[in-house]
């Protein structure tokens, strides 16, 4: 029985049931709420605590077995401690009791809690609504309640709700009575045992589209009226996803029912609600005529992970947000796998590299990252973890152990872990025990060098070439983008699962590596001398980095140019040497003559890496004088992809030959290419005229390169395009676009507006990254300063969310000066942010690695970009 702490509410008491009735309202923006708990005394205490924060209770009585009913003595609403302490001036005793509470809350402007959105429809109508976000710890916004994981119970909610307006929560409605007042009270089904951040509830002029599993549970998708038929891609994919994940994880989906609502304002991208997924417009809601390959495939991934959820996180939850990463990483790694087997031609592991794998080894490059398992407290602290490590670190270790231990023996694992906790709780513990049971291997020793310890392994390959035989002695240390500053030598050791592939194998050689080196015989080649290479992490389904001598990076730089590699070795290769380079383990100029050789690359995956590689690579350069050279480089290497993709969709090509395009498109734009441009311009102008002729795929390209050439003029066509537009996919490219004009002035008015009412909160943060990051020699500063002169109002907005006031911080990271690492810190040293905590530490680090590269690199650049004029 845990006992109260500064973060733990006491053991004393548990609820198990909550009946609820809120009446909001939609003008004043308050609500009324009452409320029975019925509790379970487990020692006689005289206070009961709770969670409450920004509600006022005006009420709160007792009912013991006896049937007595005791107002309390003293309501102690805590100020500033989100706790509620009450007592009854009697000792209460052991055993059932009811708790019954009345009270009034906000509906705020914050994108948590129970919140105030602001709705719009193409023909003009606006209004108000409201939705929840409960997770992590803010369910405590809406109703007094245990807000902790572990403190299941049931709910029965009943809302007044105005005509006119849907209600919708994680179950049925099972009753309406007319209030006669232009309102109705709305109840729903008792839920199943469940935690609180996991319940929800919008309100608003919605409407639904419905259909069925082939097990019969009834699937919804919801949506403003105006736009609801474009709910048919959501609603047809996530009934195929449920129905795999109901085989997958052999327990039937446990409600009777799964809906999916689309919201204009969500801060996270959506959220795992049990049987009422919340979901930002566009990552639900799919137009034909107007969204790209990009938002299809977005949708059915985010359906995955959120459905995945709906067993792991849902049905069995974490027992304490300190593995909050096993939720996470598990949605991540299901989700994919479940997208991979719906749609095996979206080559989702490979995609998996670049959306998860090389995110979560960015940040865990760095001394401030931190380990997988890590201990949180306040809600500040739980926030802050919501992060690249709980993702996509996790994600891919998981993926790593499955590879290990084989698809079956990981199934057989995962499922006995849910059906020995469903409706309970677990911890990482519970997980790595039922997957041992299930294979016989050492899981826990094994994950524990990956979940505990902070960082991964670099691994160095030697190789000794014999008459045809080769041999390879790897050793590995911590990787750390550090290096370049100071060489420590760690101690840390991981197991490290690992493949080798070889010219000419089919198979390649696997072991595990469990002490500092390793050494293995790779036998003889079937190729000659001068063919053969060798590739350690072979498929990439590790979870780090591999170091060649010089001889063997040559050796894959010529594989690579004639094609001998898989798509995803080629992507761990160029990954690898772009941060082998920022940490100064690699000179730049291999990394930007490896980087040549795929000139004649045709993965989707691989070319978006590339980009966001060389993306990186102008942040360190960027106000160096070759940086013309660089564009130079840059339309060289993606021209002929240019080429090859061309504009037009060809008779008969895929979904990946859509995002390469838009991928290629846009860099050979960016790179000021003179052909690229000229066609944007075209299309553009014929777009004004008939907007049905710009292809969906090339909408985002096509704005943002008008925008980088046009003029205050083209400026204000975007913007007033922007403010018409219905779809919030659209309105989000065309936010974007405004973030690339070459004009400083129209930067800032970017900045500018981005603030004002005409943006929603959410899209603001986009368009203040974006300004940072798409040409960082020249939005960097403008939309630091911006941050810095907005940081209180930025704040108020952002903090509650977690991560939207993290992205504000990162946008720090693409500096590369000493003087910018001390503003940053000077900056927040006098600021109290315990949310950006981590994130203030990792930006600083970052920027004093690129500084410490400029300083190490500048000189040999300017060399090689004086000899390699494109
Ligand atoms: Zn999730």
């Amino acid at each position: 029985m845990p006992k109260e702490t500064t973060h733990r509410l006491p053991g004393t008491v548990r609820p198990e049931k909550y009946t609820i009735e809120l009446r909001p309202d939609l003008t004043g923006f308050t609500f009324r709420g009452d409320e029975f708990i019925a509790i379970r005394v487990l020692q006689p205490v005289k206070m009961i605590v709770l969670n409450a924060s920004e509600l006022e209770v005006t009420q709160a009585t007792l009912q013991g077995r006896d049937g007595r009913l005791v107002p309390a003595k003293k309501i102690d609403q805590g100020k500033g401690t989100q706790r509620l302490r009450l007592t009854f001036g009697t000792l209460i005793p052991k055993g059932a009791a009811t708790l019954h509470l009345a009270f009034t809350g906000i509906l705020n402007d914050e994108l948590s809690g129970f919140y105030r959105s602001r709705y719009t429809m193409a023909n003009g109508t606006e209004g108000y609504m409201a939705s929840t976000q409960f997770e992590s710890t803010d369910a405590r916004r809406a109703f007094p309640c245990w807000d902790e994981p572990a403190a299941k119970a049931t709910f029965d909610l009943s809302l007044v709700v105005p005509n006119g307006m849907a209600a919708v929560s994680n179950t049925p409605i099972v009753q309406e009575t007319d209030l006669g007042d232009g309102t109705r009270l709305v109840r729903f089904a008792e839920t199943p045992r469940m935690a609180p951040y996991l319940l929800a509830f919008v309100l608003g002029p919605l409407e639904a589209i419905k259909g069925a599993t082939r097990e019969g549970t009834k699937i919804g998708v919801w949506a403003l009226p105006d736009r609801i038929a474009h709910g048919r891609w959501g609603l047809e994919e996530s009934i195929r996803v449920l129905e795999y994940l109901n085989e997958y994880y052999g327990i039937p989906y446990p409600l009777q029912k799964l809906d999916h609502l689309a919201l204009q304002d969500f801060a996270a991208g959506a959220m795992e609600n049990w049987g009422a997924i919340t979901y930002r417009e566009r990552i639900l809601l799919f137009d034909p005529a107007t969204s790209s390959a990009q938002t299809r495939q977005n949708i059915v991934d985010v359906i995955a992970h959120e459905t995945a959820h709906m067993w792991f996180g849902d049905l069995v939850t974490m027992a304490w947000w300190d593995d909050l990463w096993l939720n996470e990483s598990f949605a991540t790694w299901m989700g994919t796998k479940t997208v991979s087997a719906l749609h095996p031609e979206w080559e989702m592991w490979t995609q998996f590299l670049d959306a998860e794998t090389v995110r979560g080894l960015v940040l865990d490059g760095l001394r401030s990252s931190h380990p997988i398992e890590v201990p949180v407290k306040d809600p500040a602290e739980i926030r802050e973890i919501f992060d690249e490590i709980s993702y996509s670190k996790g994600a891919s270790v998981l993926r790593m152990l499955e590879q290990f231990l084989g698809e079956a023996s990981f199934r057989r694992g995962l499922r006995k872990y849910l059906r020995a906790h469903s409706y309970g709780n677990a911890r990482t513990e519970d997980l790595w025990r039922a997957l041992e049971a299930a294979s016989g291997q050492p899981v826990r020793g094994l994950m524990g060098t990956w979940t505990r310890q902070t960082g991964f392994p670099l691994l160095d390959v030697k190789v000794t070439r014999k008459d045809g035989n080769a041999r390879i002695t790897l050793s590995q240390s911590r990787f750390l983008y550090g290096h370049i500053i100071r060489v420590l030598k760690e101690k840390t050791r991981w197991k490290v699962p690992v493949n080798v592939a070889r010219a000419g194998l089919r198979k390649p050689t696997s072991f595990l590596m469990e002490k500092g080196t390793a050494s293995r015989s790779l036998g003889r080649s079937r190729r000659s001398p001068d063919e053969d290479w060798i590739k350690v992490n072979a498929g990439q389904s590790g979870f780090y980095r591999v170091n060649y001598p010089r001889e063997e990076w040559d050796r894959l730089r010529r594989a690579v140019a004639t094609g001998g590699l898989d798509a995803r070795d080629r992507i761990g290769l160029q990954n690898d040497a772009y941060s082998l380079m920022l940490g100064g383990y690699l000179p730049a100029t291999t990394f930007l003559e490896l980087t040549s050789a795929y000139r004649d690359e045709d993965d989707a995956t691989a070319w978006r890496l590339i980009a966001d590689s060389l993306q990186d690579f102008e942040t360190l350069i960027a106000n160096d004088r070759y940086l013309d050279r660089f564009d130079a480089y840059g339309r060289d290497l993606f021209r002929p992809a240019g080429e090859r993709s061309g504009w037009d969709p060809k008779p008969g090509e895929g979904h990946l030959d859509a995002l390469k395009r838009t991928t290629v498109l846009s860099r050979l734009g960016h790179y000021a290419d003179l052909d690229v441009l000229d066609q944007a311009a075209k299309r553009f102008a014929r777009y004004l005229r008939d907007p049905a002729s710009l292809h969906p795929d090339l909408r985002g390209v096509v704005y943002a390169l008008v925008a980088q050439e046009g003029d205050e003029a083209t400026y204000e066509t975007l913007w007033g395009l922007e403010q018409k537009a219905a779809l919030q996919e659209e309105k989000v490219r065309l936010l974007v676009a405004l973030t690339r004009p070459r004009d400083k002035r129209l930067l800032e008015e970017t900045l500018r507006r981005s603030l004002t009412d005409a943006v929603r909160s959410q899209d603001a943060v986009l368009v203040i990254t974006n300004v940072a990051t798409s040409r960082p020699g020249l939005g960097r500063d403008l939309a630091w300063s911006f941050v810095k002169e907005n940081w209180d109002e930025l704040y108020r907005r952002y903090a509650p969310s977690g991560f939207l006031i993290r992205r504000l911080v990162e946008i720090a990271q693409v500096f590369a000066t000493p003087e910018a690492a001390k503003d940053v810190e000077r900056f927040f040293r006098a600021r109290e942010a315990p949310e950006v905590h981590r994130m203030v530490r990792q930006s600083v680090e970052r920027i004093r690695v690129n500084a410490a590269w400029r300083m190490q690199n500048g000189k040999e650049l300017a060399r090689w970009f004086a000899s390699h004029q494109g």
